[in-house]
């Protein structure tokens, strides 16, 4: 059994689920409630995020043995308006956070501090990425990954809002193995058919990363760079009908050399032999855009970093095809 965590490392994990989620978090308060914006690159919209944050621990006396518990301690949560208020907990060993329905919670004083959440729920999202559960008094309880954090406080009202509704609940409990076309079918409410499908999409999206990223020990296979610089990159591009999420269509990448790869400055072949594009050097030249090019040459390797396990290797068929469709120019 861990030890509960500080609430500075509580915001870390707080901070490292929104990086996993594929955004960027300012901090603008350092203490409970956290005062977070989140945006991404260079949009100019940002969420406006209020963090109340607990440990999970187990359900105390007299509770069930399969409870876990949050105790809200030290501060009286309460909504603002003009900010997504969360009302999470974090369980350090299963590295899952749970959101408590805020409608439910807002102004709760200390003399009922304990959220109670089955360990189930935290175990399913530790299996299954994702866990909705009916606290049987009505609140949703959602437990997720991290790389669902901002998805998360996106969708906010609609998750905790699916109350009774067994079916779209039993879709967010199995969101790993769901077939997106059930979804359609079965689920009448448009609202929640939108989170389930964006929820599943998150799960396809940072699967395949996770998988790349894994497979080349988060190492640029064009330069060798780590630094947490590192992304998936699709060989087929993801807009072609021929792609697929195959570990095999992947291939780790910085994200310089990402977007090198996507321009067509510079690709590899069958044989992993990484080559620049004098096509495309010599249309720079005309525009007078080749700066750097020395330094660029010298930073990539003569063939491409390939992942420890050979059945990771990026697919022959996949490379020529990816060429053909990306018509890659020598
Ligand atoms: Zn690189």
């Amino acid at each position: 059994m861990s030890a509960p965590l500080r609430k500075q490392d509580l915001l870390e994990r707080v901070l490292f689920g929104v990086y996993a989620s594929g955004w960027q978090a300012l901090v603008v308060h350092r203490l409970q409630p956290f005062g977070l914006r989140l945006f991404r690159r260079e949009d100019t919209d940002f969420i406006s995020l209020r963090i109340y944050i607990w440990n999970c621990t187990p359900g105390g006396r007299n509770r069930p043995a399969d409870e876990f518990r949050v105790q809200i301690t030290g501060a009286v949560p309460k909504a603002e308006r003009g900010e997504i208020t969360l009302l999470l907990g974090w369980h350090e060993g299963y590295g899952v956070f749970v959101g408590f329905d805020m409608r439910r919670h807002d102004g709760q004083a200390s003399a009922s501090p304990s959220i109670q959440v089955k360990e189930a729920a935290l175990l399913n999202a530790h299996n299954r990425a994702f866990s909705a559960y009916d606290r049987a008094n009505g609140e949703i309880a959602i437990s997720f990954r991290p790389e669902f954090l901002v998805e998360y406080c996106t969708n906010l009202a609609t998750l905790h809002g699916f109350t009774a509704d067994d079916e779209a609940l039993g879709m967010l409990n199995t969101i790993d193995t769901l077939n997106e076309r059930d979804v359609a079918t079965r689920i009448a409410n448009f609202e929640r058919r939108e989170v389930i499908v964006t929820i599943k999409r998150k799960y396809r999206e940072y699967d395949f990363r996770r998988r790349v990223v894994n497979a080349y020990a988060a190492t640029c296979a064009f330069c060798g760079i780590q630094l947490r610089l590192v992304e998936a990159a699709h060989i087929i591009p993801l807009a072609a009908d021929a792609s697929t999420d195959e570990t095999r269509n992947g291939v780790a990448l910085c994200a310089l050399h990402h977007c090198a790869y996507d321009q067509n400055l510079i690709s590899f072949d069958e044989t992993y032999r990484i080559e620049v594009s004098a096509t495309a050097i010599m249309r720079l030249s005309e525009s007078g855009l080749v700066g750097g090019l020395a330094a660029f040459r010298k930073g990539i390797k003569s063939a491409i970093v390939l992942p420890a396990d050979k059945r990771d290797y990026p697919a022959r068929q996949y490379i020529a095809k990816s060429r053909e469709i990306r018509q890659w120019q020598t």
